[in-house]
């Protein structure tokens, strides 16, 4: 776990650092590896550009009715850059200069860059969720089958970055039928021709496809004893699994993929790549530059 200490909003009035401060915003914050991740891709700039020398990446502890106050005290303290993460993603929507276009279907933020205007929001969490799947499964999202399990945050920006990429179909399953409905409401409409359909995970219809890539956007698997959000043994052959989850490492849905020898990956690699593509919206560096760097940096704190 890294050792960056975790701050409040009275640290953040008081604030006179010189030099670039970056920060995330959570609650809770504590058990977050991102300043991890951030500070070592900082160090590594740093080894080769000095004015990265002065670049630090804090964390803060913010409750959600806080979030307006800690942004104008951001902006007055002249951070470079902010992430958010449970619960600000969706509540700083609203509140933001500018949204950038990409992050508009998705309703929520994990990136604020501050610009002479204000701050203006971004949404790498599907870059990340592509990339990573791209890397590790070996797969593109364009052109496949997707079955997205979970109807919730993770889930709706999934959802969006499968349509965005061209999936050829996209199936939602997730325990409450109601939040699988406003899901699939906002979904629908931005799907064009690819074909969209929700049902309980027991009921999957039996004319879903062989090859299959399924994600898991459930927190299903985050506490020992939870159940698989889904029966893998019960669909056609599925391509791949995702887990977005990545701590546990292995979850009992990835565990049933090994048992079916599927190629499998936890979250972490989506948590890496979201995580270098903000410090590229921030210092212009190609995410590809950085996610070495984090990825040793995000498993080493979480060891
Ligand atoms: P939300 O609370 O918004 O949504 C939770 C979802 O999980 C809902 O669909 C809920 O179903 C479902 N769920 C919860 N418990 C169970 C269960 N026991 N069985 C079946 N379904 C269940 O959470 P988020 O969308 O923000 O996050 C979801 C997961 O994604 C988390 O595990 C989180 O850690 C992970 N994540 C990973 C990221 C990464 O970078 N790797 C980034 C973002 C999220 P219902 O609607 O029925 O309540």
């Amino acid at each position: 776990m890294s050792a960056e200490p975790v701050l409040t909003l009275a640290d953040l009035a008081a604030w006179a650092r010189p030099g670039t401060s970056l920060a995330v915003l959570g609650h809770p914050i504590k058990h977050s590896v991102s300043p991890a991740m951030h500070n070592a891709a900082l160090a590594q700039l740093a080894a080769v550009d000095r004015r990265y020398a002065h670049w630090h990446y804090f964390r803060f502890e913010v409750p959600p009715d806080d979030l307006p106050r800690a942004l104008k005290l951001l902006q007055a303290a002249r951070f470079h850059g902010v992430n958010l993460t449970v619960p600000h993603k969706v509540i700083a929507f609203g509140r933001l200069a500018r949204v950038d276009a990409a992050a508009q279907p998705a309703g929520a933020v994990n990136t604020l860059r501050l610009e002479p205007a204000g701050w203006h929001g971004f949404n790498t969490d599907g870059y990340g969720l592509a990339t990573a799947i791209r890397a590790e499964l070996g797969l593109p999202l364009a052109g496949a089958h997707v079955l997205l399990l979970g109807a919730g945050g993770a889930a709706r920006g999934a959802a969006v970055e499968c349509l965005r990429q061209g999936c050829a179909s996209l199936a939602i399953a997730n325990r409450s039928a109601e939040n699988l409905r406003a899901l699939l409401d906002i979904v629908r409409p931005l799907a064009g021709a690819i074909p969209v359909r929700g049902f309980a995970p027991a009921e999957a219809p039996a004319d879903l496809p062989a090859g299959m890539i399924v994600i898991n956007a459930t927190s299903a698997g985050l506490r020992s004893g939870d159940p698989a959000p889904v029966d893998l043994a019960a669909l056609p052959r599925p391509a791949a699994v995702y887990d977005m989850i990545y701590n546990p490492p292995r979850t009992p849905l990835l565990q049933a993929a090994a048992a079916l020898g599927l190629t499998h990956a936890h979250g972490l690699g989506m948590l890496v790549h979201q995580g270098a593509k903000a410090l590229e919206l921030w210092t212009g560096v190609p995410a590809h530059c950085t996610a070495p760097a984090m990825a040793a940096a995000a498993r080493a704190a979480l060891a």
